[in-house]
């Protein structure tokens, strides 16, 4: 694509942008003038769509007409919302809808895959994950080993060679060849939170399986950024949140996936509650317990239906626009973003995220060297909303949903006069 460094032309881009009529459909903040924020942190917490009240409001009037009963009479009867969810949620991460499931939230969904897929023995019992991984992710993985009477040491970095900020997968190669006997799991981001990375989700899950080590994927930055062909890739199971780019609200239930290969595995170890039991006989009190088969078959509890609601009201809204589209208008953003960062005439700046579009979601992440937080502040009094990494790091997430060219295009004129 040939870009041009005006805001004409964003203003064609916005033009022939056949997405341009869904930014409607969102809640976009504003400033005390009336002027629309620049919002760059979809990856961080995704703005609010505008059915998701009307939604929320169907679940509050049948709970106040219908009580308990609503759980068989209300519009969309509470005792099987979470299936409601299932088949857009399957299609967004490319899996099938039995390897899917929404529940819980994001750390506790790995914690209980782990249950399951994290069984060490006293040969082979060590975790691989990427230096920067999210501290969740890190936490969960360190205190699972502490769990089973190992030690943090037992902790594998995969980390970007010196003076480089990008993982390279011959690197996880060359420790699964020499370290694989002694290595029961991977859990790594499937899209970097930091780098922006988007890593070839198919080809880790080939080398972390050719030693027999389960693979497990993060994809709390990927899940409606990019297009992780979950079933296809192989991974044993992958988990992600519903906050960031699906929209779904604050603190909002995490997705599950636990691939077809395992569906029908009954023996595998995991923990239980009345929710992963036999729909059928689920209130036939006095019956013994029996798994569910598929990604059911790791929940617990009854869920939120109002959480729900708003997850509801976001995938409706995915499949309504389909992640085709909103991939195809993501490349072209994010590039025209990083066309115009690149034209800033400074050798302060330098993006760490990956050229190839293929290699990353929407999300830019831009050294800014020599500078402080204070240029993520002086960017917040322009009303632009970014993330800052300390050190010197703003990540930047043009969200195809909602962000416009024109957003971008504002963005970085601030940025160029601020550095
Ligand atoms: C956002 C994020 C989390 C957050 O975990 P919660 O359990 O939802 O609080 C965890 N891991 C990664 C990689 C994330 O990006």
């Amino acid at each position: 694509m040939n870009y041009q460094n005006s805001l004409d032309f964003a203003k064609q881009l916005d033009e022939r942008d056949p997405l341009k009529e869904v930014r409607n459909k969102f809640y976009i903040p504003k400033d005390t003038n009336g002027k629309d924020w620049l919002y760059f942190t979809g990856n961080s917490l995704g703005l609010q769509p505008k059915v998701t009240a009307d939604y929320i409001q169907q679940e509050l009037k049948d709970w106040a007409n219908l009580g308990v009963e609503g759980h068989f009479e209300a519009k969309n009867p509470w005792l099987h919302y979470h299936e409601y969810l299932t088949d857009n949620m399957a299609k967004i991460v490319g899996a099938k809808p039995k390897e899917v499931v929404v529940m819980n939230t994001l750390t506790t969904n790995l914690h209980l895959l782990m249950v399951s897929f994290y069984r060490p023995t006293k040969a082979k019992y060590k975790i691989v994950i990427e230096s920067d991984a999210f501290p969740s992710d890190r936490y969960a993985v360190q205190s699972q080993l502490k769990f089973h009477g190992f030690s943090e040491n037992d902790l594998i970095e995969w980390r970007p060679r010196r003076g480089e900020e990008l993982l390279n997968i011959e690197d996880l190669e060359t420790i699964i060849d020499e370290q694989g006997d002694e290595i029961a799991m991977l859990l790594v981001g499937g899209v970097n939170y930091y780098t922006g990375q988007f890593l070839d989700i198919k080809r880790i899950a080939k080398i972390g399986h050719s030693k027999n080590c389960i693979v497990g994927i993060d994809l709390a930055h990927g899940a409606g950024n990019i297009q992780p062909n979950l079933h296809d890739s192989g991974v044993d199971f992958a988990a992600w949140c519903t906050y960031k780019y699906l929209n779904s609200g604050p603190g909002s239930l995490a997705g599950l996936f636990v691939h077809e290969k395992h569906a029908k595995n009954k023996d595998l170890p995991r923990f239980a509650g009345w929710w992963n039991h036999n729909k059928e006989t689920r209130f036939n009190m006095r019956m013994p317990f029996d798994v569910m088969e598929g990604a059911e078959g790791w929940q617990l509890s009854n869920p939120p239906i109002l959480s729900m609601a708003a997850i509801k009201a976001s995938l409706d809204l995915f499949e309504e626009v389909g992640m085709d589209a909103l991939r195809e208008k993501s490349e072209k953003l994010t590039g025209f973003f990083e066309f115009l960062i690149n034209q800033i005439e400074t050798d302060r700046i330098r993006i760490i995220t990956p050229k190839n579009p293929k290699e990353r979601g929407c999300q830019l992440s831009i050294q800014v060297k020599n500078a402080d937080k204070s240029l993520h502040q002086k960017l917040m009094d322009h009303h632009i909303i970014t993330d800052w990494r300390e050190p010197d790091v703003i990540r930047c997430a043009p969200v195809p949903m909602y962000n416009s060219f024109q957003d971008v295009y504002q963005m970085v004129s601030i940025l160029k006069e601020l550095v």
